[in-house]
């Protein structure tokens, strides 16, 4: 595909290859300011009832306590908003100043009581003055104005209530909850979504009233990507003020997959400098969202600016839509192929065929058969401890070049070279061989690479900027018009799974999300790892973040994908252990995407893409969805799993799980 060139209308952020956050207007959220200079802010939001006062007051401390600088409380309804006096008065009572956020949705009313107890609010503005009817609406310009003057009227009297009381607002745009009038002129793209929070944002800026933050929130990583960098274009095209970002992934779900959906979002846009607050959304309680979040941002508290990476002047990438890189197909590299993961077990001495378990390939002794699982990995990079059996399933092995050199097998095993090799023209494999380059020295391997080698590249980094180093490579290979296959790799010296897993995902993510990488891989090099117990666990790890990063990019689907709230007041359900039930009976139905959602009022909405969902609807009753399509209302929770299943059933999309005992 022919990739776009830069222009200047395709600007979104200071730098390229240098880390340099976006200067925005400082606002005053109580005894906190975001944007500014000011350090990016850590916010979560509570789960319990708001109506339940000392519950509310409880959650809140425990997520203050746990690194959390600004609270978000939903306010369904006036009640729950009057409700809020009493959670701050609790609050304060006890010594917290923390400021205090309501989160409102379909309520103005709800919003101009909330307004004169908090510090913020939060409006979607997908339904603030809306109610979604999923209708296709056809405006003429002058059908147009008159909704945007409803709209106004409907939204001025809360300007001016934050207005006199020094209230900020957040203009929270949510990719699931578009309304009718933005589908039906933009449909439900990053333009609709950055569309909605500029028509609520010419209404504030008309009133002189500026103490905004705003977020573009979706699922879907790629497209809360280019939502945010295609808000920031449009803010500066515009002459707006550079108001503050709020990021956040919406309904990332809980664990690992909630980590690195988070982070390949998150991340991509921080490592650009944008950014100013930022909420972990996870299907789990609140007091774990701001440790993850102070992983995320922490990285950049003391990045220098400088990089020493050239700089980028001719961007060949459209940053608001997704473009594969065109790649020649090399082995089952490029072409059409989905990206590979190759996992580095160079310095575990992999010994017996149990050890590859940690890669997804499991021997059964009893059965003397190998099974995979969905998180088989393709390729294994061995370095200079070749396995000493025969691999299964058509996993392939790669070793370093002159381990390669001296084995029996040279056609099925393959060389990891370097660019001494291809200047000394060293015998290669026939068909496959991966060429291990530093982002530094790319240039000067450029002239000896051409489409026709039987080459893949593994590209690698030295520098801390390590997304913009490796960007800056595939700009030069693009630029250079080679199209070989490019499997970034990244490379931690901390053990540390959560870190592992957080920047792994925004250091590759970034990139996928810009459609380079036709796969991924984590290095072993820069840790120390001493039992074989610890080294086979760090390899297990490696292995499953790289398949989620893929997944979270939305570039190679090995799972099943769960689109889940992470509950607040409004939640009808235990979430947590209703996701971990439907998890169990559905993890095998690889690719398919499943909502579970608290509530009805904005579930269905923020469930935007799932293929099935599941929704609160009453106390202990749940609506069940195909896509958006209704299709059993106010079943038991007791049967709904159930249920749930036989629509996977008749859908035609059920397999049964495997019975063999493969984890
Ligand atoms: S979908 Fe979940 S998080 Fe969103 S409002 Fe409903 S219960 Fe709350």
């Amino acid at each position: 595909m022919e990739l776009k060139t830069f222009t200047e209308n395709q600007q979104y952020c200071n730098s390229l290859t240098n880390y340099s956050r976006r200067k925005t207007i400082p606002v005053r959220i109580g005894d906190i300011t975001i944007g500014g200079d000011n350090p990016i802010v850590v916010q979560s939001m509570t789960t319990v009832d708001t109506m339940d006062t000392q519950g509310s007051i409880e959650q809140c401390i425990r997520m203050i306590d746990s690194g959390c600088e600004l609270v978000r409380i939903t306010a369904p309804s006036i009640k729950e908003a009057e409700n809020l006096q009493a959670i701050k008065d609790g609050l304060r009572n006890r010594g917290y100043n923390t400021p205090l956020v309501a989160d409102i949705h379909f309520t103005p009313n709800a919003a101009e009581v909330a307004a004169r107890i908090v510090e913020k609010v939060r409006v979607n503005p997908g339904n603030y003055a809306d109610k979604k009817k999923f209708e296709v609406l056809e405006y003429t310009d002058a059908s147009y104005q008159a909704e945007l003057e409803r709209i106004r009227e409907r939204f001025l009297p809360l300007v001016n209530i934050c207005k006199a009381h020094g209230t900020a607002m957040r203009i929270g745009t949510n990719h699931g909850s578009l309304s009718d009038r933005i589908m039906s002129r933009y449909g439900d793209t990053p333009l609709g979504m950055v569309e909605s929070a500029l028509e609520f944002l010419r209404i504030c800026e008309a009133e002189n009233y500026h103490d905004i933050v705003i977020s573009m929130k979706s699922s879907n990583t790629q497209v809360m990507v280019q939502a945010y960098r295609l808000l920031v274009n449009k803010l500066d095209e515009g002459g707006f003020k550079p108001y503050p970002l709020h990021l956040g992934v919406t309904e990332a779900g809980d664990g690992e997959d909630g980590r690195v959906k988070s982070a390949v979002g998150i991340g991509a846009l921080l490592e650009d400098g944008l950014g100013d607050t930022v909420r972990v959304s996870l299907t789990e309680d609140p007091e774990f969202e701001s440790p993850v979040v102070k992983t995320l941002i922490n990285r950049y508290a003391n990045r220098t600016e400088a990089s020493g990476i050239k700089p980028i002047s001719n961007y060949p990438i459209d940053p608001f839509a997704y473009n594969k890189r065109g790649a020649v197909e090399v082995g089952n590299f490029g072409g059409g192929n989905v990206p590979r993961v190759i996992t580095d077990i160079s310095t575990v001495g992999i010994a017996v065929p149990k050890d590859l378990k940690c890669v997804g390939h499991f021997y059964l002794p009893e059965l003397d058969k190998w099974k995979m699982n969905d998180q088989g990995c393709d390729y294994i990079f061995s370095g200079s401890n070749p396995v000493p059996f025969m691999l299964p399933n058509g996993l392939k092995e790669i070793l370093a070049y002159d381990t390669w050199s001296n084995q029996e097998d040279q056609k099925n095993k393959l060389p990891a070279i370097d660019l001494d090799h291809l200047k000394e023209k060293a015998a290669l494999h026939a068909s496959l061989n991966f060429l291990f380059v530093s982002s530094d020295s790319i240039v000067e391997a450029i002239p000896y690479l051409n489409n026709e080698l039987p080459l893949v590249i593994v590209l690698f980094t030295n520098s801390e900027h390590q997304m913009q180093a490796i960007r800056r490579a595939f700009v030069s290979l693009i630029e250079a018009k080679i199209n070989l296959p490019v499997v970034p790799k990244v490379s931690y010296s901390e053990k540390d799974a959560e870190k592992t897993m957080l920047f792994a995902a925004t250091d590759v993510g970034g990139l996928l999300i810009d459609g380079l990488g036709d796969g991924m891989l984590i290095g072993l090099d820069q840790l120390q790892l001493q039992e074989k117990e610890e080294k086979l666990a760090q390899v297990k790890l490696h292995n499953s973040v790289s398949f989620g990063v893929l997944q979270a990019a939305r570039t190679r689907m090995s799972k099943t994908e769960y689109i889940s709230c992470p509950s607040c007041g409004r939640t009808l359900f235990d979430l947590q252990e209703t996701t971990a039930l439907i998890r169990k009976r559905t993890d095998h139905l690889k690719g398919v995407k499943i909502g579970i959602m608290g509530c009805i009022v904005n579930g269905p909405g923020e469930m935007a893409d799932a293929d099935y969902g599941y929704v609160g609807s009453g106390k202990g009753k749940i609506t069940l969805y195909k896509g958006k399509e209704v299709m059993k209302r106010s079943v038991p929770s007791e049967n709904a799993v159930d249920e749930l299943i036989d629509i996977i059933k008749e859908d035609g999309q059920w397999i049964e799980p495997e019975t063999a005992d493969h984890e």
